[in-house]
């Protein structure tokens, strides 16, 4: 039997305060967090319920024009948002292509960015996983792959990170507002999440205690809003997690890419951008060639964790292909099927095959 204390704090100071004791977890929308204590993968021994926080909730566009984004805000609210939806669609679109609309309703933006892997052997308690016990070993490795990593994992782990919405998070450069012990800080999301190397069970930047009070998307997210898509891989049409995703951003200027970005999920235990792949299309006629290049670049040193270099292959695909669209121009709105690569057809040439 699982047995913990409940705490509801009425600030954010004593929240903090609250959840600095080993052992305590913070319970948002609870979609991710319940699961895993019922699945017996969690054993909190303090739950530090932070849903009646005021303030959390909140979307406001600040002077400089940069959105900031309560902690508490729910997938279902921020995808509705009026502002978020014209300054940074493939945020919403991302959003729309995840888990289903009850679990849309109940989950929150920080709960989002730190829902655990997908990993089967992590949500197995009889399965070895240095993720969940360090040093325990890895029983994923030489079991079924098709979800695994193909950049930046380990031996220790191969792991994904599960979300959609953090990828055109970090194509647009957001930054993760955080309290903790020793104050207030903010983050770059790219530096939120890890890489396994020896110690997969880091999995954030986060110290003890700290909470992530806000997400906020710089100015410069607009910037990309016409030419903005998020599209996602999946077994399923929906309700399914990324086999792999992609989320493509230019700033076109006289039918030139002026600045580009590329972004990936599926692929690593953190969602993954690419420098090379942005540099590469910065300058470019907007070509199905200059997006398989870049499209290339962007899986350069990817290598298959098991049976899974199918994977490598079609995030190729699915990175070209969320450019071609998202060259061809945000659409009015957003398609029944967010973020399907059935939603849209095939424009500037490029198909589903690259
Ligand atoms: C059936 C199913 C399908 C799903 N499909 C998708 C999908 O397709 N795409 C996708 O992206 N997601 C999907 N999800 C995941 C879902 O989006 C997450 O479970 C949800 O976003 C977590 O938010 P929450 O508020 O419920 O978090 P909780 O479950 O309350 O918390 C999750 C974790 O985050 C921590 N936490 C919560 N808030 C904070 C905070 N402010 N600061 C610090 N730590 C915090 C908690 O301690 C806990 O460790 C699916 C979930 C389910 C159950
Ligand atoms: S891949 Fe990572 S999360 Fe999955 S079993 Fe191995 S160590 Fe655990």
């Amino acid at each position: 039997m699982n047995v913990f204390d409940y705490v509801r704090p009425a600030s954010v100071d004593e929240a903090v305060a609250a959840a600095t004791e080993p052992g305590a977890a913070y319970l948002a929308g609870g979609t991710n967090l319940l699961d895993l204590m019922k699945g017996g993968t969690r054993h909190p021994t303090r739950i530090v319920d932070i849903r009646r926080l005021p303030g959390l909730d909140r979307i406001e566009t600040l002077a400089d024009g940069a959105i900031r984004i309560g902690a508490l805000v729910t997938n279902a609210a921020l995808a509705r948002n009026g502002d978020v939806r014209e300054a940074a669609p493939a945020v919403a679109e991302a959003l729309l292509s995840g888990a289903s609309p009850q679990l849309r309703n109940a989950a929150t933006v920080g709960g989002n960015l730190m829902q655990r892997t997908r990993c089967a052997y992590f949500t197995d308690p009889h399965s070895a996983c240095n993720r969940r016990t360090p040093g325990a070993g890895c029983d994923a490795h030489g079991g079924d792959t098709r979800g695994q990593a193909v950049l930046g994992w380990s031996e220790a782990c191969i792991a994904t990170h599960p979300s959609d919405f953090c990828v055109p998070l970090l194509a647009l450069d957001a930054v993760v507002e955080i309290a903790g012990p020793a104050g207030s800080r903010d983050l770059p999301l790219d530096a939120l999440h890890r890489l396994p190397g020896d110690t997969p069970a880091v999995e954030t930047a986060l110290e003890p205690g700290e909470l992530i009070t806000a997400v906020r998307l710089p100015p410069s997210a607009a910037g990309f809003a016409g030419h903005a898509r998020y599209l996602k891989l999946r077994e399923r049409t929906s309700y399914a997690f990324a086999l792999v995703s992609a989320a493509a951003a230019l700033r076109m200027e006289d039918g030139v890419i002026a600045e580009a970005r590329l972004a990936l999920g599926g692929v690593a235990a953190k969602p993954w951008r690419s420098a090379a792949a942005e540099a590469s299309l910065a300058g470019a006629p907007a070509s199905p060639e200059a997006f398989r290049a870049a499209a290339a670049l962007a899986l350069q040193g990817a290598r298959p964790s098991g049976d899974n270099a199918a994977k490598i292959e079609l995030a190729g695909r699915v990175a070209a292909r969320a450019l071609a669209l998202a060259a061809a121009g945000t659409p009015e709105t957003i398609p029944a099927l967010p973020a399907s690569v059935f939603a849209t057809a095939p424009v500037h040439g490029a198909t589903a095959h690259g």
